[in-house]
This record gives structure tokens, sequence and C-alpha cells, in this order.
């Protein structure tokens, strides 16, 4: 496969000791640390190609557009988009989502319209339908999950009324790691003439996405959980729906014309990019997309599976542990308890040993209660990860087990 060692190389802050402990990073579903290579891309974006885009006449100008653009294609490429006006660039999975709520729900649904999501959304994929619930009197149905963490697709076909207008589902669980069968999902709301919006944040950095083979009406991901930098993220969309719908956000560079009498809104997708973007960051996150496809999305899932089943089976040998989240298809995300030991208690004892999880809710309190837990530890696995690592962490797990007897 790769050689994970070499890979190590590439990623400085994994040599970083805490407390004087190698770092152990298992914190990869919330962020992913970065390679040489995209620091250095805003490092030298800033230093050599940093002029303001689409406006501009001067050689550095044009030189930053292109470079902004190219990333556009880099991105359509990557996610096997028809076109790169099927690329929005935004600040995230949580902006990309909030322009689809806003704009979809002023474009396409009156009071009591509905939008299908699951039990295991983030809360990026809640409060934006909320919010427009408040706005315009839609209502929000929830596809339940059974006991293993998957979503129950009979009941997911009993949702769907005259009245559903949307399904908004996150493609992998970040608690549970559950890969949802997302195509089958899209299949069954079009039988239904029903357009999907998936939640891509947790499955862009592992799996390989077509958004083509899909069919997905949008799709979203975060830059920084796959490898690139903060602050950028992407909205696809089919040029269809995104013409369809209205902008999201007034300002620089997404009109055509102004007057005060009258405004026209620029081309796709332009017309969804008010403001000067984070053309440094796009241009990063390109970056990273080439560096991951270099090691390749097939070598990568296969060898985060072989993580995953490696640390489940060892998590599994502690006494007391519960894990949430049995799917057959998951992604390398471990949610456990051990005992009635707080979260809180060993996410900070971990902590103190190098080991760094995350502890609480993960911004899905809707499926904690579900759960019937207040939060959990997760461990959440990258392919620069490695079994010794997972043997500290076990080893971590175990010993503040011991501590709380
Ligand atoms: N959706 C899922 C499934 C996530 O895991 C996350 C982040 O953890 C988000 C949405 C929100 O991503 P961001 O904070 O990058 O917008």
């Amino acid at each position: 496969m790769f050689d994970v060692q070499a890979i190590r190389r590439d990623f400085p802050i994994l040599d970083h000791k805490i407390y004087d402990k190698s770092l152990v990073y298992l914190d990869n579903a919330a962020t992913t640390q970065k390679p040489r290579e995209v620091v250095e891309k805003i490092e030298s974006g800033y230093y050599n190609v940093n002029a303001n885009i689409h406006r501009g006449v001067h050689f550095l100008s044009m030189a930053a557009t292109e470079a902004h653009e190219e990333a556009r294609r880099t991105v359509q490429r990557f996610l096997n988009a028809r076109s790169s006006n099927e690329i929005v660039f935004t600040r995230g999975t949580t902006e990309s989502i909030n322009l689809i709520a806003s704009s979809f729900a002023d474009a396409c649904m009156s009071a009591g319209d509905e939008v299908i999501v699951s039990v295991m959304e983030h809360h990026s994929n809640i409060v934006p339908w909320q919010i427009q619930a408040a706005r315009h009197g839609i209502v929000l149905k929830v596809i339940p999950m059974d006991e293993k963490g998957e979503l129950r697709l009979d009941a997911y076909r009993e949702l769907f009324t005259e009245k559903t207008c949307l399904v908004a589902v996150t493609h992998v669980s970040n608690v549970l790691g559950t890969v949802n069968p997302v195509k089958e999902m899209i299949t069954l709301a079009h039988e239904r003439g029903v357009p999907v919006l998936v939640d891509g944040a947790q499955s862009v950095p592992h799996i390989k996405v077509d958004v083509q083979d899909l069919d997905a009406e949008f799709y979203v991901f975060s830059g920084h959980k796959v490898y690139g930098p903060t602050g950028i993220g992407v909205l696809y969309g089919k040029e269809e729906w995104l013409d369809r719908l209205p902008p999201y956000q007034g300002g620089g560079e997404m009109i055509a014309s102004v007057s005060f009498e009258k405004t026209t809104f620029n081309e796709l997708p332009f017309k969804f990019e008010a403001g000067t973007p984070d053309y440094i960051g796009s241009v990063a996150l390109a970056e990273a997309l080439r560096y991951v496809e270099r090691i390749g999305m097939d070598d990568i899932a296969a060898y985060e599976e072989e993580l995953l089943r490696y640390a489940t089976a060892r998590l599994g040998e502690v006494e007391g542990a519960r894990i949430f989240g049995q799917a057959a298809h998951k992604g390398a995300v471990l949610s456990f308890l051990i005992g009635d030991i707080h979260h809180y208690d060993m996410g900070m004892l971990l902590d103190r040993l190098g080991i760094a999880v995350r502890t609480g809710h993960h911004c899905a309190q809707p499926l904690m209660h579900a759960l019937g837990v207040e939060g959990t530890v997760r461990a959440s696995f990258s392919f620069y990860n490695t079994k010794e690592e997972i043997d500290a962490f076990v080893a971590g797990v175990e010993r503040v087990r011991k501590m709380f007897g």
C-alpha cells in the first residue's frame, strides 16, 4: 500500500511532544493536520501571487485569478462534477448548508413544506433548517436509526409525502462512523421527484466521491477536514439547480450590474460568491486534494478501514467498553464510553498522556439523545495514524480505567 512513515514526515506537527509525550493525534474528524505542501502553498500565495482577483487588469491580479479558477477546476475534477460552474467556494460545510437552506427555502418552499433529515445529523445540517422553519413555516422530518446505528430505510420511505421538498442527509456520521447508503437514498428520493443535499464533511477526506455517480443535487464539504486550510469549503450543486436558486449574500462579484433601480446577478458560480473570496485558501485546498489523490483515495480507505478494525478489536478488550456505532459499513471513527467514567475525565486524562481525542456531544445533541448519553469519547483516524498509536491510545484508556478502579 503506502509508506506511513514517509507520509508522517509530510506532517511536521506529528513530531510534537505534548507534556513530554509523543503526540497521538486522534481528532481527525474535527480537523486534520496539514502536509507541508499545503502550508507552503499558503505562504507562497501571499509572497508571490497576492492581489485581489477577478477585477484586476494587472499581472498579479490576473495570476491570482487564474490560480483561484484553476483551484475550482481541481475541485471539479476531484468530485467529478460536470462543470466548474457547479463548484461554489464557501467558508465550509456549515456555510454551504446555510446557503442552500436559505436560498432553497426562499425559492422552493412555503409553509407546511417538508425537509427530511436524519437523526445522526451534525447541528450544521439541523439548525439551518430550523432557522428556515421559523421563517417560512417549513417542517423537519427525521429518519430514525436502528440499534447498530444504521438509518432505517423502511422508515425513510414512509417519511415522503406530497409536501416533501428536499432530503438533507450526511454521507458519513461524525459520531457513529456510519457510511449511509446515500446512493440508494438519492434514488429513492428521485423516484419521488425530490432533490437531495449530501453533507460530505466526513466522507470527502476518506472515500472517493463521484457526484455524477451519486447524482445528488447538492454535495458539500470543508477544506480543513481534507488536509486543507480552515475557512474554505465547497458547495457542489447541479447547474440547473444553482441557476434556479437566488443569491445567498449580496455584494461585490455576485452582480452583473447595479443601479439603485435594478440589480442583476452574475452567472454561476459567482452569483453565490459575494465579496473577496479566500483565493489563497482555494489554491491551498486544491493542493490538499492533489496530495490525497497522490496517496490514492482507495488506498486511504483501505488503510483507515484496517486501522478502524484494529482499534475496534483492541478497545473492545478493555473492561466496560461500550462502542457506539456498529454499522456494517463504517468510517474510521470510534465513539465510546468506559463504564461510568465521564467522557470529559477520559479526554482530559488521555490528553496528559499526549493523546488527543474529542469528548462531548460532537455537535450532534439529537443523536446523543437517541443514544441515551450526554456525550462520548471519540477517536477518529487518518491515513497518517499507525497501529502503534492505537496501542498507545488503548493503553491510555486502560490506565484511566484502572485509575477509576
Ligand atoms: N457536518 C459534519 C458531518 C461534520 O462532521 C462537521 C464538522 O465536524 C460539519 C458538518 C461542520 O463542518 P464545518 O465546521 O467545517 O463547517
